[in-house]
């Protein structure tokens, strides 16, 4: 994708603070951090969302969100982290190329917490369970 800014981190034509890099992922430092080692993981692979990502390459991206945590936690006096992606810009997606946010906790800096909860009204958790069910057993 020639317009999108993670591709072109990724071939080397904007400059990125890089953590890791291997043959199908790359990780580096967030350039408007929430906190101080905010990191991203992104597969090498142009996907807009998470729901277009092939298996394989999803699993790559896991092994290196994986060592990327165990670095932060080993490297950075943290006290928790939050792994966060965003999909679609209903959801705040604003770089439409795949990533992973993981996001250390440390002391009163920010910290990521989900929008309000709220509950379901009797018999919808069923039939909401059973339609994402279905879509899956397809
Ligand atoms: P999202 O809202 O989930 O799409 O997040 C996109 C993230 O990419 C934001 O947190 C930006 O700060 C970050 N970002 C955008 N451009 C760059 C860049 N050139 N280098 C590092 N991070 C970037
Ligand atoms: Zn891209």
């Amino acid at each position: 994708m020639t317009d999108c800014i993670f591709c072109k981190i990724i071939a080397g034509n904007i400059p990125c603070a890089k953590i890791y890099e291997d043959d199908a992922t790359l990780a580096f430092l967030d350039i408007g951090p929430c906190s101080d080692g905010h990191t991203l993981v992104i597969p090498k692979k142009h996907y807009e969302t998470l729901d277009q990502c092939d298996p394989e390459t999803m699993a790559a991206v896991g092994e290196t969100l994986t060592n990327v945590a165990l670095a932060l936690v080993n490297a950075l006096d943290i006290h928790g982290y939050n792994v966060v992606c965003n999909n679609g810009s209903q959801a705040g997606q604003e770089v439409p190329h795949l990533h992973f946010h993981i996001i250390p906790c440390k002391g009163n800096q920010k910290c990521v917490k989900l929008a309000s909860q709220g509950q379901y009204a009797p018999g919808q958790m069923e039939n909401i369970r059973k339609t994402i069910a279905d879509a899956l057993a397809r």
